[in-house]
Formats: structure tokens, C-alpha cells, sequence
């Protein structure tokens, strides 16, 4: 087994032998790869015969077998385990990936077929799902410049590439700052204000990185680090400098500064989008979503705005009330709202987080799957893993039916990128047979020190349920074609299966039944649990200002058509001002780290997108409420078949309809959040 990226794998499930594969096979199995796909792709453009579905379509969705099952095991690891080799690996390929992409959808020939296709579908005697997916390519390839002519083709194909490289440097460099930034505490003054889950978090931290000092405390710019610090610290002069770290990922100078990365990746798409023959990327990027324009998605982050900023300047008076600061700063928001939260709710974190353990929340997760599904998870050890931490779940449906495998890797290491992602390893598809998928949720929570469980946040437990609900929504895809099962939906509407999954963790009857304490065993009290529901608006004002914030800044710098002098740190301050942001709330991401804009395209003009989910999550949560039941049959038959089994097979407002029985409103998402 020397090339076991090219090899049958009978490893259980299937699963990657991570034990066999090193760095080194990547390179010659993306080589083969990329040359078994182009030859494949050029025997259906150069067909003989005359276009049809199964001769084009059907041979285009089961081209490139070997590409997708090497791409898969590489960038998963790229972003869960990387190592140099990896990264180095990573730089050579990207724009080779993005050359062949490019060159797959410049195809003329094939792009011929695909067009005579379009225009005949209605014709062709086919399903509407099948219509769909002609749509989809055609679509696909309009958008990456198939109508293109001459100079301008080859000109969209070099950028494509070039931007590619660029993404992957940025990546890159947000990671080295992240990775090298650690705040080694070991006075006890240094530790002021910090309860014990933070203490202990911070001591495995410290041993994981070798730091041998005695009483060594590591803080890094993990969110499940840091936040916590932010939160309890005492010491103003340590959360401004671990807040000043963590805003200046990417911005410092030397090596690993993001400044160029960033302008070059605004041109590039500029010219990409114009070309198209849009004004500029914002333009096209929201063509092809459900909100359909920069102009929705705006109306509704404003829409959304007024109401919070005005919430967070209440906020904010009630901390200055609290302190007795006047110059209150953002690294005293989040330390000063827990002291707010404690006197308004007499409730505070280190209460609440022994009721939070990773692995009896696991299990509330799994079990609102199963109340609402009727699927099974079963943890099974035999599997091959690339990190010892990593978990894995059999999934089966009520007549033990394999669904999938589920890949659960919690933990934040070095290795591994922040923030909280799904991907796969195999994506559901039934194109001559039936492939069942393999998902992995990542998330970046601090693992409980040796013997101890592992505490989570509120915060962190809603995301390990957000992941989750992307985790469904790959698993449970019922759909044929690749191209539009599992996840691949509209990027505004990817978040709502997600979203919407969020709202099962915070109803009482689950809190009740998995909140039980680490060490007692004892279910979460009523009163507690009573005042946990209470303060679920409390902070809404600041939560979505940091969120909105981003997103308009987002919004903003994609409709920038003058990039050659713009500055970025007056560009974000211009923006902030013009919507009055109030003061002492950063940004959630400032635009040098903001890996949703510069890791790819796909958030790029696209932050707003969990707003735009949340309008429908929101809802859409409405109607198990409206059941009175949170486990109602109806609604959750309907979640089922319309959203989580069903892919892209429908445009996304049909889907919503056809679950809830008319279209969204705003009105649930202003109360969720305490802003009607
Ligand atoms: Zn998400």
C-alpha cells in the first residue's frame, strides 16, 4: 500500500487509511486525478453522438471519482490537521485545482452540449429534478465566464487561478497568527477573576504547546480561549492586549500581513464580475441567491440594525453604570456584561457551564434527530481517524437502514484552523447506486483536562447544534444528483437547516433532560433554567451589532470599484460611522482576518447570509411552537422532507413554502433576538 490515495480502500465505511496516508500522496494522486478527469471530460465534450442527458449531464456528474475522494481527504485535513508539508502541498495545487476548474468550464465543446440541452429541456422527457440540474450547469458554467469570448476567456481563466493562490495565502496567514500568539500566564495575580473551568482549560493548553514553565496558564486566539478570558479576567491590562492580538490577525506587519492578499483578491474579483458583465462582485455574487440582490440583503441588515444599535447603546449604558468607567472599551464589554448579566439575572457562566458537558449535549443532539427523524446514532470505534480525539457515529434509520457515518472532531489544536465548520469525506449522491455519506463537524472547544469532562458555554453548545443541523443536512440527503444533494444550496439558505436546529437546544425540555451537573449528576434546576430562558435576549443588542457590523462592511468593500487607494482600516472606520456604530463594539471579523471574504468565494459579499437564514429559522421554528408540540409530527415530517432530505432539488422559496405553508416573515427573528 505505497499510493493508498489510489487504492480500493476496505477499511470500515470506507474511511480514508489515515494511518497509511502521508503528505507525500497527495501531489502524484492529484496529478492522476486531474489527468483521469480531463480525459474524461474531454471523451463526453468530444462525443460523436448528439447531446443528451445521460451522454453529457449524467457522464458529467460521475466524472472526476478520483478528484473528489483526493480533494476531500486533503482539504479536510488542510483544515482540521495540517502540518507544513501539508501547507506546502496546498500552495503548489491551489491554482492548479483552479486552472483545471476553469479550464473544465471554458470547455466550449461541452459547454455546446450543455446550452442545446438548455434550451431544449422542457423537451427532453425528463423529471424536474433532472430539469434542474440542467439549470444548475448551465448556470454554473454562464457564471464562470462559458460565454466568454477570446482574450476575455483566457483573461477569466488566469484570474480564477491567481485568485486561488491568494486565497490560500490568506488562509495561511491568519493561521500563522493565530498559531503563534500565546499569552502564558503563571503569577496568580495574572489569573485574577478566572474560575476554575478556565484555570484548568488554560493548564492542558499550556502542557499541549510544551510550555514547561511551573504554573503555566496558555491563553490563544481560539474563541474557546479567549472569549472565556474576556469574560472572567480581571486584569483590564491582559484583555486588552489578548483583544488587541486577536484584532490584528493578518494586519501585522511582516510575512504574514494580509493587506496585498486582500487587494489583489477585491481586483480580481472586480474583473471577474465585470467581465460577466456586472457593475461589480457584490452585483454578481447575489445574482444567484434567494435574496437576489445587494439591495435585499441590505434592506434587511437594516431593517435589523436601528432597532439593535439602539438596544446596544442601552447595553452600554447599563456597563458604564456597572463600572463606573467612562471609557469603556472593547475589551471591557464582554468582562462587564457578565457582572450585568449576574445582577439582572443573577446568572453567570461558571454557573451554568457545569451543567454543559460536551458529551451529555452530544447526546441532545442526537436525540432531537432522533424524536424528529427517527434516525439512530451509534458510536463505533473501528474506524480509521487522522486525530485520536475524533469521534465516529453510525447513522441508521427506524428500520436500521445505514444513513451515513458521522465524524464528530471538537477540539481546538494548533493544527487546526478556527471557528466551526461541516464538510465530507463522500457526499450522498444515487446516480447508478445509492452512496451514503460521510460528514464531519468541526468545532474548536477546549477539551476538559485529563479525567475531567469537557464544560462548554452556552455559546458553544449552540454551535455544536449548529454544526449538526449542516451535519443532517448532509447525512439525510435523499437526493440523486451530486450536484445538488446534501449542502450544495444556495448560500443563503445552507444556514437555515443549520440555524434552525439551534432552537432544540434551548427549550426547557432538553435543557432539563441533558443538563445535568459534571459533578452531582443533578439536572439543571428549574429556577436556573428559568433564568437562562429569561436572559436568552439579554446582549442581543451587542451580539447582532458585531454580526451586522461585518456584514455591511461586507456588503460595502464588494460594491468598492476604486481598490488601488483604498485603505482598509479608514475604509472599515468610514463604514462603521456612516451606520453609527456604537462605540466600544468591534467588528466581529475586521476585514484583514475575515477568512468568510478572502478563504474562498463563497461567503464573499455573503456574510449577510445567517441573517437571512435567521428570518427563516426563526420562522420556521414557529410552527413546532404553533404545534405546541417541539417534536410535532406534522411540521417535522415536512422539515424533513423538504428541507434535510432534499438538497437543491427545488428553488429554496417552493422548499420553505411547501414546509411551512407560505412565505417567511421578519417579525419571529425580531423577537427571537428581543429587537421587535
Ligand atoms: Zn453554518
Amino acid at each position: 500500500m505505497n499510493k493508498p490515495l489510489l487504492q480500493k480502500w476496505s477499511t470500515p465505511f470506507e474511511m480514508p487509511p489515515f494511518d497509511l496516508i502521508q503528505a507525500e500522496h497527495f501531489s502524484e494522486a492529484f496529478e492522476s486525478a486531474l489527468r483521469i478527469q480531463k480525459t474524461e471530460i474531454e471523451a463526453i465534450a468530444q462525443n460523436p453522438e448528439a447531446p443528451t442527458f445521460q451522454n453529457t449531464l449524467i457522464a458529467l456528474e460521475s466524472s472526476g471519482e478520483l478528484l473528489n475522494q483526493t480533494s476531500s481527504v486533503f482539504f479536510n485535513l488542510s483544515s482540521s490537521h495540517t502540518s507544513p508539508k501539508i501547507q506546502e502541498i496546498e500552495r503548489d495545487m491551489a491554482p492548479k485545482l483552479a486552472a483545471h476548474s476553469a479550464a473544465l468550464f471554458l470547455n466550449a465543446p461541452l459547454f455546446q452540449r450543455i446550452d442545446a440541452l438548455h434550451q431544449n429541456r422542457m423537451n427532453l422527457g425528463l423529471d424536474a429534478e433532472s430539469i434542474r440540474l440542467i439549470e444548475r450547469y448551465h448556470l454554473d458554467f454562464v457564471r464562470a465566464g462559458a460565454q466568454l469570448k477570446d482574450q476575455d476567456r483566457i483573461q477569466f481563466a488566469q484570474n480564477a487561478e491567481k485568485l486561488a493562490s491568494l486565497f490560500t495565502a490568506f488562509s495561511q496567514n491568519v493561521l500563522a497568527d493565530e498559531a503563534s500568539f500565546c499569552l502564558v500566564l503563571t503569577q496568580a495575580e495574572e489569573l485574577d477573576g478566572l474560575p476554575d473551568f478556565v484555570k484548568s482549560a488554560a493548564q492542558k493548553l499550556a502542557k499541549d504547546r510544551g510550555i514547561t514553565q511551573p504554573n503555566a496558564h496558555a491563553i490563544t486566539l481560539s474563541r474557546s480561549s479567549l472569549t472565556p478570558f474576556m469574560t472572567f479576567s480581571k486584569r483590564r491590562d491582559l484583555r486588552k492586549q489578548l483583544w488587541t492580538a486577536w484584532c490584528q490577525r493578518g494586519e501585522n506587519a511582516g510575512p504574514h500581513n494580509n493587506e496585498a492578499n486582500m487587494r489583489e483578491i477585491l481586483k480580481l474579483r472586480l474583473a471577474q464580475a465585470q467581465l460577466l458583465g456586472y457593475r461589480d462582485f457584490s452585483e454578481y455574487a447575489l445574482a444567484d441567491t434567494m435574496a437576489g440582490s445587494a439591495k435585499a440583503a441590505r434592506d434587511l441588515l437594516m431593517r435589523v440594525w436601528e432597532p439593535a444599535r439602539l438596544k446596544a447603546l442601552q447595553e452600554r449604558e447599563d456597563l458604564q453604570k456597572l463600572s463606573g468607567l467612562n471609557d469603556l472599551e472593547a475589551w471591557d464589554w464582554h468582562y462587564w456584561t457578565e457582572r450585568v448579566r449576574k445582577e439582572k439575572f443573577d446568572l453567570n457562566e461558571a454557573e451554568i457551564k457545569p451543567y454543559l458537558q460536551l458529551n451529555k449535549l452530544m447526546e441532545a443532539m442526537f436525540y432531537v434527530a432522533h424524536k424528529l427523524f427517527q434516525v439512530n446514532f451509534k458510536e463505533v470505534k473501528n474506524i480509521a481517524k487522522y486525530h485520536d480525539t475524533v469521534t465516529g457515529w453510525e447513522v441508521t434509520d427506524a428500520h436500521g437502514k445505514h444513513v451515513g457515518l458521522f465524524l464528530s472532531d471538537n477540539f481546538a489544536r494548533s493544527s487546526k484552523r478556527s471557528g466551526a465548520w461541516m464538510s465530507t469525506y463522500r457526499d450522498p449522491m444515487h446516480l447508478t447506486q445509492s452512496v451514503r455519506p460521510i460528514v464531519v463537524n468541526n468545532n474548536n472547544f477546549s477539551q476538559g483536562a485529563e479525567g475531567q469532562p469537557t464544560l462548554l458555554s452556552l455559546d458553544d453548545a449552540r454551535t455544536l447544534f449548529h454544526e449538526f443541523g449542516h451535519g443532517l443536512h448532509g447525512l439525510l440527503s435523499q437526493v440523486r444528483y451530486p450536484r445538488l444533494s446534501g449542502t450544495s444550496v444556495l448560500r443563503d439558505f445552507v444556514e437555515f437547516p443549520s440555524q434552525v436546529y439551534e432552537n432544540w437546544l434551548m427549550q426547557p425540555q432538553i435543557l432539563k433532560q441533558f443538563a445535568v451537573h459534571a459533578e452531582t449528576g443533578e439536572p439543571m434546576p428549574d429556577a436556573l433554567l428559568q433564568r437562562i430562558l429569561d436572559a436568552q435576549t439579554f446582549n442581543q443588542g451587542f451580539a447582532t451589532v458585531e454580526y451586522v457590523s461585518s456584514a455591511l462592511v461586507d456588503l460595502a468593500l464588494h460594491e468598492t470599484t476604486n481598490l488601488d487607494s483604498l485603505d482598509f482600516k479608514a475604509f472599515e472606520k468610514q463604514t462603521l460611522a456612516s451606520i453609527h456604530m456604537p462605540p466600544a463594539i468591534g467588528m466581529r471579523h475586521r476585514l484583514p482576518h475575515f477568512s468568510h471574504l478572502f478563504s474562498s468565494n463563497s461567503y464573499a459579499s455573503a456574510y449577510y447570509v445567517y441573517m437571512w437564514a435567521e428570518v427563516l429559522d426563526a420562522d420556521g421554528f414557529d410552527a413546532f411552537l404553533e404545534a405546541g408540540d417541539i417534536f410535532a409530527a406534522e411540521p417535522a415530517q415536512k422539515l424533513y422532507e423538504h428541507i434535510y432530505t432534499a438538497g437543491n432539488r427545488q428553488d429554496p422559496m417552493s422548499a420553505y413554502v411547501a414546509f411551512r405553508g407560505r412565505e417567511p416573515t421578519v417579525t419571529p427573528l425580531l423577537t427571537k433576538r428581543g429587537l421587535a
